[in-house]
């Protein structure tokens, strides 16, 4: 029997030296740390407290946060950030459910992480005899992830592992479970039989090159358009093909236009960029090229008002899934393979016979952009008090583009919205947020991952509501001393802060929060900075002097409440009823 297949009791190896021994937890670590996977996003407790504890002993960098779903929404980040699956560790059954919200998310952003939690036994649980927390966890996560895998013997860590980041990272990237049971963790193995069971994964995301006819193919509808399109989504991002990509953009001379987390991509006051005129390129475009971004509803699924007549496009699609094409419209030249790879193919095609688009489209989105621009831009300088969304985030714009290494996370319904047009990114993944599923809660577990695996200053851009599903973990913040600055864009409610009880009771309206409530002062609770700030002059300073510093620091921006809109930019999406009107 080969050494590697033998694993042995402690029990009834008293020959064993201690040294010559390991164990589940070591494994584990072992396993991570040969895959160059260094940080752990997680919440201690039963039964990985000391998988933890021994992590940081063996130099891991180990995260605790207040709770698990923010230690996901990290550990996603770090993904989408390095390219490598973020982890995050949780305990059983509550502590896996909390993690599992954030793995879900993590599967339908396409960024790779691996959820790994504890779980009770599986004779009590499989029998269900009611064990601590119990819960047949991995039945749970299989349909919420890309890949759900149970360990049951030490010997098998390492190809479990494997298998994890292999399925976390290669093809479209997504949230892979990995279920440890507690006993797992204790069983021991002769020391160099575990080694020898470790794998490091090799070429864990291999390239995808693409097929030299849907080249050419893609080529063909390119050069025929007379109102070309690329529009950037967040899987360019991730893909970190940025050099080719503004070689793709700028040789072929059609402008683009950046899903919010592409924004930066290429500088947002590139020439080419048709952010400003987005209503105008979407309806008028006759070819449009998709860039690692999915028709789903942020793009209104390629159809209706603002994509102009049905019909008057052709779609070319770059994407890694061969599913997603003709998700929604029919992709006349899909391009299936990875973006480094497609981009690359496309620029060599982009030789000296290629024509500019014509300078009728050109002019007129620039027309537009200029038009665009000028309208905004009066309103970024007032100086109303209280401050709207657009004083306040014209101040935040500045500073965004005298600092553009730093990384602005930003949730909230209007402050989302706004800040999204408003504040523009000069660099590539600078802007992490609310993504494919437009949710809240991903604020301070972005902030800390973004902070932990770049070391670059952090502006969390909050709305008061957004906030509050991630508000505890400034403490988290402020214990790692991370370069932080949050602002809470304070407008005392969801949406804004003056609705009333339409039944006149006791009860505040179901969207209002606490009247000027002072956030500020949670974050002087855990030692950071907490700044009161009614002015951009104010915000302006206080955001500035936590830049510079890099100390953990909250600013409680006051924001008129009456100044949001229903659901910010996406009010549509409510359903109305035909009985009563709120
Ligand atoms: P956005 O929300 O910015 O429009 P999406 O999340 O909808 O972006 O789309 C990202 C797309 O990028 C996904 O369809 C995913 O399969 C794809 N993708 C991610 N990484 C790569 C890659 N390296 N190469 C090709 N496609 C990728
Ligand atoms: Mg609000």
């Amino acid at each position: 029997m080969p050494a590697m297949a033998q694993s042995v009791d402690a029990k009834t190896n008293e020959a064993a030296e201690p040294e010559s021994l390991t164990d589940g937890f070591h494994l584990v670590i072992d396993a991570l740390k040969l895959n160059d996977i260094n940080t752990i996003y997680g919440v201690p407790g039963i039964p990985i407290t000391d998988l933890g504890r021994f992590a940081q002993a063996e130099g891991m960098r180990v995260i605790s946060f207040r709770h698990e779903q923010h230690a996901g929404n990290a550990a996603a980040i770090a993904g989408f950030l390095t390219q490598k699956p973020g982890i995050c560790l949780t305990v059983s059954a509550p502590g896996f459910l909390n993690g599992l919200t954030a793995l879900a998310n993590a599967t339908t952003n396409c960024f790779p992480m691996i959820l790994i939690s504890g779980s009770s036994e599986r004779e009590i649980v499989d029998l269900q005899q009611g064990d601590y927390e119990e819960m047949d966890q991995l039945a749970i996560a299989k349909p919420l992830c890309k890949a759900a895998f149970r360990v049951l013997h030490a010997e098998d860590i390492g190809i479990a592992v494997a298998r994890a980041i292999r399925a976390a990272v290669s093809g479209r990237p997504g949230g892979v479970y990995l279920d440890l049971p507690a006993k797992l963790l204790g069983q021991v193995m002769e020391a160099e039989a575990g080694r020898k069971s470790l794998v490091k994964v090799v070429d864990p995301a291999p390239r995808q090159i693409p097929a030299p006819d849907a080249v050419a193919r893609a080529l063909e509808v390119l050069k025929g358009a007379k109102r070309p399109l690329i529009i950037l989504g967040k899987g360019a991002a991730y893909a970190r093909a940025d050099a080719d990509i503004r070689a793709l953009v700028e040789k072929s001379g059609i402008p683009y236009l950046p899903m919010s987390m592409a924004k930066g991509l290429l500088p947002d006051d590139h020439p080419q960029s048709a952010g400003p005129a987005r209503s105008l390129v979407l309806k008028e475009a006759d070819v449009v090229m998709l860039i690692g971004a999915r028709l789903n509803w942020l793009l209104s699924h390629g159809k209706g008002k603002s994509w102009g007549e049905p019909g008057s496009k052709t779609f070319i699609q770059i994407d890694i899934e061969p599913r997603e094409m003709d998700s929604n419209l029919e992709i006349a030249a899909p391009l299936v393979g990875d973006i480094g790879s497609c981009v690359s193919a496309l620029l060599q095609g982009i030789d000296g016979d290629w024509q500019a688009p014509p300078s009728e489209w050109t002019d007129a989105i620039t027309e537009r952009k200029e038009k665009n621009v000028a309208k905004m831009s009066s309103k970024l300088l007032s100086n109303s008090l209280p401050m709207d969304f657009h004083s306040a985030l014209g101040a935040l714009r500045s500073i965004v583009k005298e600092r553009p290494d730093a990384i602005l996370v930003n949730e909230g319904a209007n402050t989302l919205d706004f800040a999204r047009s408003i504040i523009d990114m000069y660099q590539p993944r600078k802007r992490l947020d609310v993504g494919t599923w437009g949710i809240m809660g991903i604020g301070m577990g972005a902030a800390v991952a973004a902070a932990v695996e770049t070391g670059k200053p952090v502006l969390a851009v909050e709305g008061d509501s957004a906030f509050g599903f991630s508000g505890m973990e400034i403490e988290t913040i402020c214990r790692y001393n991370l370069p932080v600055c949050v602002v809470v864009f304070n407008n005392n409610g969801i949406y804004r802060g003056t609705d009333v009880n339409p039944s006149g009771g006791p009860d505040v309206a179901t969207t209002v929060f606490v009247k000027d409530s002072r956030y500020d002062k949670m974050m002087e609770a855990f030692g950071g900075v907490g700044v009161h700030a009614t002015t951009p002059d104010e915000l302006s300073r206080a955001v500035n002097e936590a830049m510079d510093s890099g100390k953990p620091t909250l600013v409680n921006a006051v924001i008129d409440e009456k100044a949001g809109t229903e659901s910010g930019r996406i009010g549509n999406l409510n359903p109305q009823s035909v009985v009563s009107k709120t």
